[in-house]
């Protein structure tokens, strides 16, 4: 992992030690990997006998939210807007997990640009904004940011390379958010994923629990929810392109919040000849677009192309804008096929 070496070590640790003022930021509607690194990183400063504030764009999805309950300096800012900008911008350094570029944490942007601090990125996207940040720690052949994360924290002096010496909740965070980005070790699981997770269960991470948080404590309403995304609102094209289309009526007739759809994108590619899928999700002021492929077939190169976002190489997202791209959502069904066909074409050629 080249992205880490003893002189940008030596440099964040001097930021952590000499740092006042530390904020934790990550990307907008925040996965297990955004929360599990950002909770990771916040846990881990105790050793530093420091602390920090988080700033989340919005809430952490219930299933993660065994993380972050009852912690106080988790800022969201949806609802204490100048709290949480004030605290990036009186901050002296600020770490950024999950993301690659200061818009994908959406109403953060401005003040994260504003904000004199001294600016950190632990990253595993593609084509990080390098420009925006004074120490960058990026890796794209890594399972998650949770996991470079734990590459970074292990190098650093108080941790010495023992992952006993991280605090119980930090190890725990990690381990979570690699397991969502994995789909508990489902895709993008590397040699260095399970020589972490080895090292976090013997250093006494409980996964049994992490396990029933994020996979069996769904509410009845997404499971019925599921059922009916599957049986009548699943299509597939000639091209291998599996698409799902769910409006905000049915999101309210089922009573399901945002988090609740997350990871139905990966199921049609449980499919034999689906290459690719496409989940779009009609919320209350935007379309937004999730997309994840097989290998070969790239997610990242048809969300940027078509669908205004971008992403990993098999799990990109983006959005639709109306009436631009779209008239409206009934339009969308029309869009992706079209789109779809001359992508899936071209890309085969
Ligand atoms: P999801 O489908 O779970 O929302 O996103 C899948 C992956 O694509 C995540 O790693 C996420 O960070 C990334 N992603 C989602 N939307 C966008 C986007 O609009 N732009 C970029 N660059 N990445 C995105
Ligand atoms: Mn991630």
């Amino acid at each position: 992992m080249n992205t880490i070496n003893s002189e940008k070590i030596y440099r964040f640790n001097t930021m952590l030690e000499s740092a006042e003022r530390i904020v934790i930021a990550t990307h907008m509607k925040p996965d297990g990997d955004a929360v599990g690194s950002s909770m990771g990183m916040y846990h881990t400063l105790k050793l530093y006998g420091k602390s920090a504030r988080i700033a989340l764009t919005n809430p952490a999805p219930a299933s993660i939210s065994f993380l972050t309950e009852g912690n106080q300096d988790i800022l969201i800012y949806e609802y204490e807007k100048e709290e949480t900008e004030k605290a990036i911008l009186d901050a002296d350094l600020i770490i950024c997990l999950d993301f690659n570029a200061f818009h994908r944490t959406d109403t953060l942007q401005h003040a994260l640009t504003e904000s004199k601090a001294e600016k950190v990125l632990i990253d595993h996207h593609l084509a990080p904004d390098l420009e925006s940040f004074s120490l960058v720690f990026t890796e794209t052949a890594i399972s998650s940011a949770s996991e470079l994360l734990y590459h970074v924290l292990m190098e650093l002096p108080p941790v010495g390379g023992d992952a006993k010496a991280l605090p119980a909740e930090a190890a725990t965070a990690i381990m979570t958010g690699m397991t969502t980005d994995t789909n508990n070790f489902m895709n993008s699981t590397y040699p260095s994923t399970l020589r972490m997770a080895s090292s976090l269960l013997e250093a006494g991470v409980d996964r049994d629990m992490i396990i029933q948080n994020i996979y069996n404590s769904f509410k009845e309403t997404r499971i019925r929810l599921q059922g009916h995304v599957l049986k009548d609102l699943l299509n597939i094209t000639p091209d291998g392109v599996a698409y799902i289309i769910l409006d905000k009526d049915t999101l309210r007739r089922y009573n399901v919040q945002d988090g609740d759809t997350e990871g139905f994108v990966n199921i049609p590619l449980s499919i034999k000849g689906v290459l690719m899928s496409i989940f779009i999700k009609e919320d209350e002021d935007r379309v937004r677009v999730s997309i994840r492929s097989r290998k070969g077939v790239s997610a990242n190169r048809c969300a940027q192309k078509y669908f205004n976002g971008g992403g990993h190489e098999n799990a990109a997202g983006g959005r639709l804008f109306i009436p631009r791209d779209i008239a409206g959502i009934n339009d969308a069904e029309e869009y992706i096929k079209r789109t779809t066909h001359i992508f899936m074409t071209e890309e085969n050629e």
